[in-house]
C-alpha cells in the first residue's frame, strides 16, 4: 500500500475528539474493520540509548509522548500521532515501525487505542499510571516485559507488536 492511500484512509475514517481516557483522543468516525490500516504514527526521528528519559530530557517532553520504534531510535510524536491513547485492553495495535492496524472490529465513535507497553523496549525503566478504566487496567503501566503473558500471547496471535519489540522479546526469552 503507498503512502498516498494510507493518507487518505487515515483522513476519512478518524478525527480527533475529547476522549474519556485522556486529554484528545483519536475516534473512529465510521466502522473500521478487524484487520484494517488506520495510520502510520509519525514525528522528529531520534538516535539514542535504549532508555527513554534520555530523550525527555533532551525534547522537554513526558514519558508516554516519543514512541521507540528499535532498538535505539525514537520519534517524538507529531500533535496528531501523540493524541492516540493507551488502553489495557486495545482495539488497535502496532506493526513493522509505527503503523497502526485494527485488531478486532471498531465501531464509529469508538475510541482508538493501542497498549503503549508493546512500544516500551525490555531496557525502558518507563511507567505512567493508567485511567483506562477497562477491566483488564493493569493500573500500572511498564515496559513490554510487565504485559501479562495471556496478553501478550493474544498480541503476539493478533500480529500486535512493533518488529524491534518482537527482537527484544525472543532474546528476553518471552516470545513463544
Ligand atoms: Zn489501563
Amino acid at each position: 500500500m503507498n503512502n498516498s492511500t494510507k493518507d487518505i484512509q487515515n483522513t476519512s475514517k478518524t478525527e480527533i475528539r475529547t476522549s474519556a481516557i485522556s486529554g484528545k483522543g483519536k475516534f473512529a468516525k465510521q466502522k473500521i474493520m478487524f484487520g484494517e490500516y488506520i495510520t502510520t504514527l509519525s514525528g522528529e526521528l531520534v538516535h539514542s540509548d535504549p532508555d527513554i528519559t534520555s530523550v525527555c530530557d533532551k525534547f522537554g517532553v513526558s514519558g508516554d509522548d516519543p514512541l521507540q520504534i528499535d532498538d535505539e531510535q525514537f520519534l517524538v510524536l507529531d500533535h496528531e500521532s501523540k493524541t492516540i491513547n493507551h488502553s489495557c485492553n486495545p482495539n488497535a495495535g502496532l506493526r513493522n515501525k509505527s503503523d497502526l492496524y485494527a485488531i478486532r472490529e471498531i465501531n464509529a465513535d469508538e475510541e482508538i487505542t493501542y497498549d503503549y507497553s508493546t512500544t516500551s523496549g525490555t531496557n525502558d525503566t518507563w511507567t505512567m499510571n493508567c485511567g483506562c478504566n477497562t477491566e483488564v487496567c493493569r493500573k500500572t503501566i511498564g515496559n513490554v516485559l510487565t504485559i501479562p503473558a495471556s496478553i501478550m500471547a493474544k498480541y503476539i496471535a493478533l500480529d500486535a507488536l512493533p518488529m524491534f519489540i518482537r527482537k527484544q522479546i525472543k532474546k528476553a526469552g518471552r516470545l513463544i
